[in-house]
């Protein structure tokens, strides 16, 4: 899959991009990203890439000029959405990189800085993503944010798929507690069912300690939620319901 990240800041990237799972997946192929920076793409003698804002105000705003250039200089696949960060777009959810993971061939991450970009560059842009209600310097931080979380979700990223599956969220609920050696550390215990062996308990645990974790954390999750008894124990799913929409 296609990444191309449109910053004034490209060499932000060049750590993240190097190490950890998300350097592995760019090595192995799975992910290609690239980098372009608006300011290659201004014709003007100072390279400006910002401007004042017409009406008046604080700050500075970014130029349409080099970022419509810098954006139609890049390849075209046939699934390619333009992702404009920005803290006014729809929240970074899983569902949301699933969704790009399965159905996207190429995301085009535009990074805005200053009070953001010239309004007419929305014409490029088939969606606005944020990373959450609150506001950064920068589209950088966000853009990797979605990076990261899409290229996850590619086949051969992760080495065991199941560890995808008991992941927060991915069934609507919060993922359970982890323990690794040593059994006591500190006076601190590992549970016990965790040491016994016995996996059906095991999973009851765990499954108990999920529904636990997301009704105490997150109610609003937890509102979303359908539990069913199977012959394996508990299964959860997602409401179709919009959060918001039930009671
Ligand atoms: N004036 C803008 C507003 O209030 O909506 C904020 C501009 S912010 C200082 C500069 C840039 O950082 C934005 O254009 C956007 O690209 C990025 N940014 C800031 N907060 C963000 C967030 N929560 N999610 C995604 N991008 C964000």
């Amino acid at each position: 899959m296609r990444f191309d990240i449109v910053t004034l800041f490209p060499e932000f990237f060049i750590t993240p991009l190097q190490v950890g799972l998300l350097g592995k997946a760019i090595e192995k192929g799975i992910a290609n990203v690239q980098l372009t920076n608006p300011r290659d793409f201004t014709t003007d003698k100072h390279r400006r890439v910002d401007d004042e804002p017409y009406g008046g105000g604080a700050g500075m705003v970014m130029k349409p000029e080099p970022i419509f250039a810098a954006i139609e200089s890049l390849p075209v696949l046939p699934h390619r959405e333009v992702i404009f960060l920005s803290p006014q777009g729809q929240p970074m959810t899983q569902e949301l990189f699933k969704d790009f993971a399965a159905n996207t061939d190429q995301l085009v991450l535009l990074c805005g800085r200053y009070e953001g970009v010239d309004e007419r560059v929305m014409n490029l842009v088939t969606r606005e993503v944020s990373l959450g209600d609150f506001v950064l310097t920068g589209g950088e931080v966000p853009a990797l944010a979605l990076l990261d979380g899409v290229v996850r979700l590619l086949p051969g990223t992760v080495g065991k798929r199941e560890s995808l599956q008991a992941d927060s969220f991915e069934d609507g609920l919060l993922d359970y507690p982890h323990y690794t050696r040593p059994p006591v550390f500190r006076d601190y215990a590992v549970p016990e069912v965790l040491l016994s062996g016995n996996h059906a308990k095991i999973a009851q645990w765990r499954r108990e300690q999920q529904i636990q974790r997301t009704r105490e954390r997150r109610p609003d999750l937890w509102r979303d939620v359908n539990l069913e008894e199977t012959d394996n124990g508990t299964r959860s799913t997602r409401s179709e319901a919009s959060p918001g929409e039930r009671q």
